[in-house]
C-alpha cells in the first residue's frame, strides 16, 4: 500500500514541486495551503489525480487528519522578504504555532517530519562559507528578524520534539532555490530580474551589488530534501548551490542570457541584507552523497522559459497578492 505525506505550503514554490515529485515517486500527497503566499495555478494540474488531495487550511489554526500519515514535509512560511515585511506577524505565527501544530500532529501520527528552515538562520554571517556548526548572527529586532527568528525557534522546538518526545525529526537549512512557479512580483531576486526583463524595465540592483548568493536549481533541491527524509541523518544539513556570485555579477549574466539591451539601476540596499551567503555542503555530501547537478546557466535558461510562457496580466501586476483576506489576528 502506498504511504501518505503530507506537505505544508503546497501551494507554494517548492511545496508545489515537492508534491509533484511524491506523486510521481507512489506516494499518496495531501497538500496543506492557506493561499497566504501561494497560488493555485501550481498545484491545478494534480486535482485529477486519486493520490492528491487538498486541504485549504492555515496551519496555524489545529489540523485534523483522519489518514494515517508516513511522513510531514512542513514548507509553509512566506519566504521572499518583501513578503515577510508586509505580513511579519503571519511570519513568526507560521514558524511557531504553525510548526507546533504539525509536530503535534507527526507526533500523534508517528510520521516522520522534515522542516524547511534557512540559511537566514545565519543572518550576515561572520563566517565564510556558512557551516552547520556555524550558530549565526542575527539581529532579533531588525526588519528580517521576524522570519530570522521564526526559523530559528522552528529549529529549537524541532529538536525539543525530537529529544522530548522521540519524534523523527529532519531540519533542511536550505540556501537560494529558484526555478518555475515562483511568484514573478514577490520580490526576490530572480524573478524580479526576470520581469523586469521582459516588461523591458531596467534591473534593479540593490547597493552597489557587491552582495553575493549562491543559487540552486528547484530539482537539486528536491532532490536533496527526498535524500534528507530518508537518511539517518537529524541534525540540521545546508541544503544549496555553492556557486557563489556577486548580485552585479548576476545581472549582466541575466542581460546576456536574456540577449536583453536593458540597462542596470541602483537602488538603496534593503536594511539587514546579508552581504555573503554560500553553503558549505560538505556534511550533505558526507551524510547524503548529494549535490547539486544543474549548471546556473541550464538552471537560468529553464526559469526565463517558464517566465516567458506566463500569461500577461501576471506580468504586469506589480503585487497580485491581497493577503488582508487571510489574516484574521
Ligand atoms: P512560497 O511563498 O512560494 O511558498 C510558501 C507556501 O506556504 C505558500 O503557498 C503559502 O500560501 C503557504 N503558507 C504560508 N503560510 C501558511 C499557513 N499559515 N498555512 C498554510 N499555508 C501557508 O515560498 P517557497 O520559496 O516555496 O518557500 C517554502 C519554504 O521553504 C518556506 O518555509 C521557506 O522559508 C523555505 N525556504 C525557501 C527558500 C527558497 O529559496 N525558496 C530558501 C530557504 C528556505
Ligand atoms: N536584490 C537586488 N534586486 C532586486 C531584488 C533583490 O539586487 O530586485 C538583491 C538583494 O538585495 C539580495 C539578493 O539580491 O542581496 C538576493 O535577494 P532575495 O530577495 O532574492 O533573497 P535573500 O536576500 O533573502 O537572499
Amino acid at each position: 500500500m502506498s504511504k501518505t505525506i503530507l506537505i505544508s505550503g503546497a501551494a507554494g514554490f517548492l511545496g508545489s514541486h515537492l508534491c509533484d515529485r511524491f506523486i510521481n515517486d507512489g506516494f499518496k500527497v495531501i497538500g496543506v495551503d492557506n493561499f497566504i503566499t501561494g497560488d493555485i495555478d501550481n498545484i491545478k494540474h494534480l486535482f485529477n489525480s486519486s493520490n492528491f488531495k487538498f486541504l485549504e487550511h492555515d496551519i496555524t489554526v489545529r489540523l485534523e487528519v483522519k489518514e494515517p500519515l508516513s511522513y510531514i514535509l512542513h514548507f509553509a512560511s512566506p519566504a521572499s522578504p518583501i513578503d515577510y515585511l508586509k505580513i511579519p506577524i503571519h511570519t513568526l505565527k507560521v514558524g511557531s504555532l504553525g510548526i507546533h501544530n504539525l509536530l503535534g500532529l507527526a507526533k500523534a501520527k508517528k510520521a516522520r517530519i522534515l522542516i524547511a528552515s534557512t540559511s537566514e538562520v545565519y543572518g550576515d554571517p561572520l563566517v565564510h562559507p556558512q557551516s552547520e556548526d556555524y550558530y549565526g548572527n542575527v539581529n532579533s529586532i531588525g526588519p528580517r528578524g521576524v522570519y530570522d527568528e521564526a526559523k530559528r525557534f522552528q529549529e529549537a522546538i524541532t529538536m525539543a520534539y525530537k529529544r522530548f518526545h522521540g519524534v523523527e525529526t529532519r531540519t533542511a537549512r536550505i540556501f537560494n532555490t529558484y526555478g518555475p512557479r515562483m511568484r514573478l512580483n514577490d520580490g526576490r531576486v530572480i524573478p524580479a530580474f526576470m520581469g523586469q526583463v521582459l516588461r523591458r524595465e531596467d534591473l534593479s540592483v540593490f547597493g552597489k551589488g557587491i552582495q553575493t548568493r549562491s543559487f540552486c536549481y528547484v530539482d537539486d533541491l528536491v532532490n536533496g530534501i527526498c535524500k534528507l527524509l530518508f537518511s539517518d541523518y537529524y541534525l540540521p544539513v545546508n541544503l544549496g548551490n555553492p556557486e557563489e556570485i556577486t548580485i552585479i555579477e548576476f545581472a549582466h549574466e541575466m542581460l546576456k542570457l536574456t540577449k536583453s539591451n536593458q540597462k542596470i539601476c541602483f537602488k538603496p540596499l534593503p536594511d539587514g541584507d546579508p552581504l555573503k551567503r554560500q553553503p558549505d555542503i560538505s556534511l550533505a555530501k558526507k551524510e547524503l552523497n548529494w549535490q547539486p547537478a544543474v549548471s546556473r546557466s541550464e538552471g537560468m535558461r529553464k526559469t526565463f522559459e517558464y517566465f516567458k510562457n506566463l500569461p500577461k496580466e501576471k506580468l504586469y501586476k506589480t503585487d497580485h497578492k491581497d493577503f488582508s483576506k487571510h489574516i484574521k489576528s
